[in-house]
């Protein structure tokens, strides 16, 4: 009775641990996974281009007898696609370094009012040349604990992705403002807008609408921009949200920043 007892508590012990184990792990295998599914998009991703670039020179060198100017179709398309590429491999390393938290976030004080009436100047002569009216409404001085390289970066995403889903006649306006601790940043488009059906989704990963979309076809991007922004809001312990009242209604991304509080210290090393 006793070697019984002994080997039902052991077979007990056994599945316990069986079923703890799995638990544990169930995380890392998501996390693994996560990660697989991450380099095979980015693989196919950095392909597309890369075949577009190799199509367009072998076109050139096939018509060597042309002058440049006869072959600067091609040309054009293969230097517009390698500064795609180079745009989307400097993308995905922002975001493999900010996966395994190697990337560094710095505190300092930002003047966000003043960052904002930087990258205004930025885009005023694009916003020019395109017809497009850039306004700027950023009544106060708001400072956060934050990084400025960082913060910057996303409102040239937010402002980037404004621009290109907007035409002439139409208009672009970056808010800022405060409520009670937070710091409310909004870039606001009258432009092409977002199906209520995607809009769940732009915070995704290489998630872009069909690019014929947007006017701009040369302008494809690489469906990162958003996941960056959500990643920089998020270490700075913000709130990042797009509203859209569906295609042709414009678009408003909201960011909320915590005024004053540092985030978590993270991991310096690069
Ligand atoms: P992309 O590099 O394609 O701009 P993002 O992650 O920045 O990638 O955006 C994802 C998708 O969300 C875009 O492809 C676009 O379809 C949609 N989107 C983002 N911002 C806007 C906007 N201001 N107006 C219309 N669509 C937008």
């Amino acid at each position: 009775v006793i070697l019984t007892v002994g080997l039902g508590g052991l077979a007990v012990a056994i599945l316990v641990g069986f079923f703890l184990a799995e638990r544990m792990l169930r995380p890392i295998r998501i996390a693994w996974q996560r990660q697989l599914e991450f380099v095979s998009d980015a693989s196919h991703e950095l392909r597309t281009p890369l075949a577009v670039i190799q199509s367009n020179l072998g076109i050139v060198m096939e018509h060597t007898d042309e002058s440049v100017i006869e072959n600067l179709e091609w040309l054009n398309n293969a230097h517009g696609e390698s500064r795609r590429l180079s745009k989307l491999v400097q993308d995905l390393l922002t975001l493999a370094r900010s996966d395994s938290e190697r990337m560094p976030i710095e505190q300092e004080t930002v003047n966000l009012k003043n960052l904002v009436e930087h990258v205004h100047e930025l885009y005023e002569t694009i916003a020019e040349m395109k017809g497009i009216t850039l306004a700027v409404h950023a009544p106060e001085n708001v400072e956060i604990i934050g990084d400025r390289d960082r913060l910057h970066q996303l409102l040239v995403i937010l402002l980037d992705n404004a621009m290109k889903f907007t035409e002439a006649g139409e208009r672009v306006e970056i808010k800022l403002n405060t409520n009670k601790n937070l710091a409310v940043l909004t870039v606001e488009d009258t432009g092409l807008g977002i199906a209520k059906e995607n809009i769940p989704r732009v915070f995704d990963r290489f998630f872009t609408v069909d690019p014929s979309r947007s006017r701009e076809h040369t302008q494809k991007g690489t469906g990162l921009g958003l996941s960056i922004a959500r990643w920089i809001v998020d270490a700075h312990r913000g709130r990042i949200a797009l509203y859209s009242e569906g295609l042709g209604h414009g678009t408003t991304v909201k960011v909320e920043l915590p005024i004053g509080a540092p985030h978590p210290s993270q991991d310096k090393s690069t």
